[in-house]
């Protein structure tokens, strides 16, 4: 039987990947070893009473009592915190999928590759705070990332068989989000709700906000230079509207290899369910004399700095990703909690990137966790100084 699980369960990553599981089987086909979650303990404990995991853990100590209240009477251990979710990680399983949004996935992405089998990688941030050390865990363990996200997944399926060495580029789509066709003045003075509604996809808050001041495609185009491991130069974001291409791989003989899929995260998350094979997910088919119309246009880096700011970092590398990712994470609580305006956030960015490079801060590589941790840390410290400013 093979073994599973699912950190950041509750999440909308985690419940797809909860639907195809119970699909194929549920607790008759699958092991379940970790489910993890946040404050949404009834609904993980609904999850692992179901699938009969070995351990639930939140993330808060302060719903430990409510999930053991809520698991009483069933084989499922609990536990709480960020240290416990670094443990039930410790517990070696076949398929883990890595779901938990921010650079608090990466521990537990790391521990478990470290046990080998396959990493179902959602969590772009850890790709984007520490590509190299992550990189090389999955090599020294003899451990497989599958990405989820769904660009890379289109990637990874269209170099299936392929010659790396006849790749000359990768090139990424965006939906632009809802403020594709919004003007400057317009975004900036978006408002949250405004800024959640995504188009096309249904995502994690985090994730969506991300999706409107692109700077979900920025962490992508990291993603992309840090997992392919290809000249940032030859990676290119094209905005397209219906979601519909995912991805597309130029090769040297002039072809281009796209990928096509109904915007919904199950047929990514299906494949690295069924990786190496391939299996039948419960996706809607595409009627493209339906659809009849794809659409493709450049991607704007004066309306959408946060593109811009990517391919710095993607030259830089070292510790830049780390910085980026966490000074990113505190403007986007900042901007949810109301304090900052839209485009602050890229303002913050950048300038906890300026500051932090100005002191030398980020020329180690992302390849020990206590360097990525502490560049982490510091722009965390540094990006909130920046918003006080104002
Ligand atoms: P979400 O907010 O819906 O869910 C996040 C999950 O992580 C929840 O289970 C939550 O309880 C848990 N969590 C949040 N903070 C945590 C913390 N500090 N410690 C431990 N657990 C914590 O997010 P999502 O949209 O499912 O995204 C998850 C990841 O997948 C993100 O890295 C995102 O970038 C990536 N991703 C998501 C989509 C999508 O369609 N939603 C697509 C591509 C990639
Ligand atoms: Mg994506």
């Amino acid at each position: 039987m093979r073994s599973i699980s699912i950190f950041g369960a509750t999440g909308s990553i985690g419940e797809s990947t909860f639907d195809l599981i119970r699909r194929q089987g549920g607790a008759e086909r699958f092991r379940t070893v970790a489910l993890t979650g946040g404050r949404n303990v009834a609904r993980l404990a609904e999850m692992a009473r179901e699938l009969r995991a070995e351990i639930a853990v939140t993330a808060h100590e302060e719903c430990l009592p409510v999930l053991r209240d809520a698991l009483a009477g069933s084989d499922v251990a609990v536990a709480a915190g960020s240290k416990a979710i670094a443990e039930a990680a410790d517990r070696p399983a076949d398929w883990v999928m890595s779901a938990i949004v921010g650079a608090a996935g990466l521990l537990p992405g790391l521990t478990a590759l470290r046990h080998g089998g396959t990493l179902a990688l959602a969590n772009k941030e850890s790709l984007v705070a520490a590509g190299p050390l992550l990189m090389q865990t999955a090599r020294d363990a003899g451990a497989t990332i599958v990405p989820v996200d769904s660009e890379h997944s289109a990637v990874f399926q269209a170099l299936l068989g392929e010659d790396p060495a006849c790749v000359e580029r990768i090139i990424i789509t965006a939906s632009g989000g809802p403020f594709r066709d919004w003007s400057e003045e317009r975004i900036a003075a978006a408002t949250l709700n405004e800024a959640v509604a995504h188009p096309n996809w249904s995502m994690g808050q985090r994730i969506s906000i991300d999706s409107a001041s692109m700077f979900n495609k920025a962490l992508e185009l990291i993603e992309t230079r840090e997992f392919f491991d290809i000249d940032p130069a030859r990676i290119e974001v094209l905005v397209h509207p219906q979601s519909i291409v995912h991805a597309l791989v130029g090769f040297c003989d002039g072809g281009i290899m796209a990928h096509l899929g109904p915007p919904d995260m199950r047929h990514a998350i299906g494949f690295a369910l069924h990786w190496p094979g391939r299996g039948s997910v419960p996706v809607e088919r595409l009627n493209l004399a339906k659809i009849a119309n794809l659409s493709f246009q450049a991607p704007d880096e004066q309306r959408f700095p946060a593109l811009r700011l990517a391919r710095g970092v993607m030259e830089a590398r070292g510790l830049f990703g780390a910085a980026f990712n966490a000074a990113k994470e505190i403007a986007l609580d900042h901007f949810i909690a109301g304090t900052i305006a839209f485009p602050r956030m890229a303002v913050i960015v950048e300038e906890t990137l300026t500051r932090m490079a100005g002191r030398n801060a980020l020329a180690r590589p992302a390849s020990s966790l206590d360097d990525v941790m502490e560049a982490d840390a510091e722009a965390r410290r540094r990006a909130a100084e920046v918003a006080k400013e104002g």
